[in-house]
């Protein structure tokens, strides 16, 4: 494995960006079960096209969805009643079955947080920009870089091998800046 321009080796950049990616993912997927925790009933999602989730505002009144503007708007407000009461919920369907009433075959989103009011839409918007579906895309491409430096370090294409180092270099160094100032990889 070659070396960057600085003194830290390559293989210790991919190795900490790796643990990264995996604890990212880890609380992605945990994010996306809040309905699956249910032990009450069964709860089966449907309608998912992966396992992250997407997130969306409702209105709790109508249900309407709510779309948050960040310069426009004082609060996050329901288009269709004017309602300031809102929750965060899954695009993402679940049904809910119970042994101690009538099966429900109407899916319903996972509610994530069930009421918020006059909620700032900067906040609000940055967390939809969170999503678990939109985090684990970008950590599938952070992997797909690693993946890409794998394949290459195997041949003899230097030139290729020393621009993807530079790539996982620049992911680490400055995509994780704050973690990376405290892993013991930064020091040795
Ligand atoms: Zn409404």
């Amino acid at each position: 494995m070659g070396t960057v321009a600085n003194a830290v080796p390559i293989d210790h950049y991919v190795a900490f960006l790796t643990r990264v990616l995996d604890e990212e993912e880890r609380w992605a997927r945990e994010a996306s079960r809040t309905s699956l925790r249910d032990t009450r009933v069964d709860v089966t999602r449907v309608d998912g096209t992966s396992d992250g989730e997407h997130w969306t505002w409702e209105c709790n009144r109508c249900d309407a969805t709510v779309v948050p503007d960040p310069v426009e708007d004082e609060f996050l407000e329901c288009p269709a009643c004017g309602s300031y009461s809102v929750s965060l919920r899954s695009v993402e369907g679940y049904v809910h079955r119970s042994p101690y009433s009538d099966d429900s075959e109407l899916p319903l989103p996972s509610f994530l947080i069930h009421t918020a009011e006059e909620v700032p839409p900067p906040f609000g918007g940055y967390l939809l920009r969170q999503s678990p579906a939109r985090v684990l895309a970008r950590i599938d491409a952070a992997r797909r870089i690693v993946k890409m430096y794998d394949a290459i370090s195997c041949g003899h294409d230097d030139e290729a091998l020393g621009m993807l180092a530079d790539v996982i270099e620049t992911l680490v160094v400055v995509g994780c800046a704050e973690e990376w100032r405290d892993a013991p990889e930064s020091s040795e």
